[in-house]
C-alpha cells in the first residue's frame, strides 16, 4: 500500500490487500477504505509523526535554508526509516514485510520502493527479501527480487553483499537488504554508514547482528537515469 495516511500499521492493510483483494498494490482513499472495512485501526496523520521525524524535517530545513542544498542531499545515512522483515515459518512458508515513511525531503507524491514488490519487498520460493535505503535506487535494480531469484542457487550471505554492490555500481546509491532463504539460512550487507539488523529463531530468540558497510566496487559505473 501507498500514499496512505490513516492506518497505523500499514504492514495489517498489506495483508488485508493480499488476503481479501485480486490486487497486489493499492493506494490512497481506496486503500483507507479498505482498512476500514477490514477493522484496521485507524488515526491521525499527526499521531504517525514521530519527535524524531519533526526534529530531522526542521534540521533539513535549517541546512537547506544555509546551504541552499537540494532535495536530494537530503537523502543521505540518517534519514531513513523503515522497519523490514523477511521471515521463513515452521511450515516452510516465506514472507517479506517492509514499512516506512520514505525519504526525508521528499517530494509530495512521491512512492518509494517498499511498497514496490520485487523492488523493496519481495518473496517467493528461494527465499524473501527487504530493502532499505534510496528507494529510487533500489527500484532501478529491482533489488529484492534479483536478491530471492539469486537465492535459487547462491547463499545468501553472498547473494546479499553482491546484489548491494551490484546497486551501488550501477546507481551509486545507498542501500541494504535482509534475506532469508527456505533453508532459513540469512543474508544481510549495505552500504550506508549503519543498518539495524537483529534476526530471531525459537531456540536462540533475539540476536543482534552487525555488518560493516560495503566499500564501493573498485571499478565504478555510475551513472543517472
Ligand atoms: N527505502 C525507503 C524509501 O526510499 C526509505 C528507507 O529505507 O527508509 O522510501
Amino acid at each position: 500500500v501507498a500514499a496512505i495516511t490513516r492506518v497505523r500499521n500499514p504492514i495489517l492493510l498489506a495483508r488485508a490487500v493480499m488476503e481479501r483483494t485480486p490486487h497486489i498494490l493499492m493506494v490512497g482513499a481506496g486503500a483507507e477504505r479498505l482498512a476500514r472495512r477490514a477493522g484496521i485501526s485507524m488515526c491521525r496523520p499527526a499521531d504517525l509523526i514521530t519527535q524524531r521525524a519533526r526534529d530531522r524535517w526542521r534540521a533539513a530545513l535549517d541546512r537547506r535554508a544555509q546551504e541552499k542544498s537540494s532535495l536530494e542531499d537530503d537523502h543521505g545515512p540518517g534519514g531513513f526509516g523503515t522497519v523490514g522483515a523477511a521471515a521463513l515459518d515452521v511450515h516452510g512458508a516465506l514472507a517479506a514485510a517492509t514499512s516506512t515513511g520514505g525519504v526525508g525531503g521528499k517530494m509530495p507524491g512521491r512512492v518509494g520502493d517498499s511498497a514496490i514488490i520485487g523492488a523493496g519487498t519481495f518473496a517467493d520460493s528461494p527465499g524473501a527479501a527487504s530493502a532499505t535505503g534510496q528507494g529510487e535506487a533500489i527500484m532501478k535494480t529491482t533489488l529484492c527480487r534479483e536478491a530471492v531469484l539469486a537465492m535459487r542457487r547462491g547463499d545468501p550471505r553472498e547473494v546479499a553483499e553482491r546484489v548491494i554492490q551490484e546497486l551501488g555500481t550501477i546507481t551509486g546509491g545507498q542501500a541494504g537488504v535482509i534475506l532469508v532463504d527456505r533453508a532459513g539460512r540469512l543474508g544481510y550487507a549495505h552500504n550506508a554508514e549503519v543498518m539495524d539488523i537483529a534476526s530471531f529463531d525459537p531456540t536462540d530468540g533475539f540476536t543482534y547482528r552487525w555488518a560493516s558497510p560495503l566499500k564501493p566496487a573498485s571499478k565504478s559505473l555510475a551513472r543517472n537515469g
